[in-house]
């Protein structure tokens, strides 16, 4: 995907309405890309067997969540990982993302680790448009302060 336009078309065949849930969004890339998408929230155990950076094995994808990481942070990762499928990317050099966690070193290899900085870098900006979509209640604290 190169430049501004083929970003704005892209959201144009996703067809997402703002205000759109996760969910949606996860299910609108699944049909638009033709890749199941996993969503799983793990626990602690299941966590440490989570393969690094793979995101698309074969013809399915799977975005793990770890269940300790609060609420946000888990959306940030979907999005995140939904932006890098909409790029055509099948790996994330951030996965398995954690929250608090300093995150992997990447590979040795400089050639390697460019092309992986150029596709978080590409992740980044997609993620950010793509949340500018999803419903934003679901971030308000249970405890918010009324206006
Ligand atoms: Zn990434």
């Amino acid at each position: 995907m190169n430049g501004r336009y083929g970003v704005t078309q892209l959201f144009e065949e996703l067809e997402v309405e703002r205000g759109a849930s996760v969910q949606s969004i996860t299910a609108r890339v699944s049909v638009l890309l033709g890749v199941d998408i996993e969503v799983d929230v793990l626990d602690d155990e299941e966590w440490k067997t989570v393969p690094r950076f793979v995101l698309v094995d074969g013809d399915r994808a799977r975005i793990a969540l770890r269940g300790s990481d609060p609420r946000w942070y888990r959306l940030h990762v979907v999005a995140h990982e939904l932006a890098h499928l909409l790029c055509g990317h099948s790996q994330c050099a951030a996965l398995p993302m954690a929250f608090g966690d300093p995150g992997a070193s990447v590979a040795s290899d400089t050639v390697a680790v460019e092309v992986l900085r150029q596709q978080e870098d590409e992740a980044d900006a997609v993620s950010r448009r793509l949340c500018t979509f999803v419903r934003t209640p679901s971030l308000a604290p249970a405890h918010s302060v009324p206006c």
